[in-house]
């Protein structure tokens, strides 16, 4: 049973059956019960789970003098780690759809760097160690790991745009990718956690080019995880900004159902819990 409590051109809200709401079925999930609030969308983030001690090859000075190499035009040694690139474009990252599947799924648009270099030879991108920002490690197997960087072609054009679009590739909205994930495949989840962690450092890295203090510029430290005051005389070392925000969900235990809402601007099937800056902005909503 659907409640319309108000309805404004920018939002809605409804109480919604926890249990037989059919459009906020996940795929793969029956009923929405209590047990879907368990999980945790951006959260989790597998490679971001272990610390790399500096010595190893894929701790981030490591990756980066690995990086250096490679754009210098050596060959990549054996024993380095296997690099990925996730390009973003606006804040949105790139994923492809998975063939053959005729359930709703999709993948990252992990690039190698020789694939990646070569999309971004003809734009205004660069591909450097200035552009390239560490995200994590994981292994293969066998004693061999992946490094994943991140990187924003935002000022790359359309053109870039067609040419992934020709291998199947676009830049898609991460709620959008939220909606289409399977909440019940971790793997699926931790890919959404990755595109969440290195969409908010790219977004980091886009405002905080200068410094605060003395407006110098800033360069990347520590393959990008920080970054420094590049004035002689100021030095100001920042790291990535973490937003503290609420979120809350209102539910009504008795009746099995739950108060969600949505705004004018939401991607199909897509509701949220009330959200606000501060609390007190969900309770006037109320
Ligand atoms: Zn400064």
């Amino acid at each position: 049973m659907i409640f319309l409590l108000s309805y404004t051109n920018s939002a809605a809200t409804h109480l919604v059956s926890l249990s037989k709401f059919p459009i906020l079925r996940i795929p793969q999930l029956s009923t929405m019960s209590t047990n879907f609030f368990k999980s945790h969308a951006f959260a989790g983030n597998p490679i971001k789970l272990r610390t790399p001690k500096p010595t190893d090859p894929f701790s981030p000075p490591s990756a980066l003098k690995t990086l250096k190499n490679l754009l210098l035009g050596n060959t990549h040694e054996p024993h380095s780690p296997n690099f990925k690139i996730l390009p973003f474009r606006k804040g949105r990252p790139l994923a492809g759809s998975v063939r053959g599947s005729n359930e709703p799924n999709w993948h990252l648009g992990w690039l190698s760097f020789g694939d990646c270099k070569a999309f971004l030879e003809n734009s205004e991108v660069n591909l450097s160690e200035d552009t390239l920002v560490y995200l994590g490690s994981d292994s293969e197997g066998d004693g061999a790991y992946v490094v994943y960087w991140g990187i924003d072609v935002t000022e790359a054009g359309n053109g870039l745009v067609k040419e992934l679009g020709s291998k199947q590739f676009c830049f898609v909205e991460l709620r959008t990718l939220m909606v289409a994930t399977d909440w019940e495949n971790a793997s699926s989840m931790g890919q959404l956690a990755i595109a969440g962690h290195a969409r908010s450092l790219l977004e980091w890295h886009t405002v905080s080019r200068f410094c605060g203090f003395c407006g110098g510029k800033n360069i990347l430290i520590d393959a990008g995880r920080r970054k420094q005051c590049s004035n002689e005389l100021c030095k100001k070392k920042i790291y990535p900004r973490v937003d503290p925000v609420v979120i809350m969900l209102v539910i009504d235990k008795e009746n099995d159902r739950a108060l969600l809402s949505r705004q004018s601007r939401f991607v199909p099937r897509m509701w949220s819990c009330l959200a606000g800056f501060m609390e007190e902005k969900v309770w006037r909503r109320l």
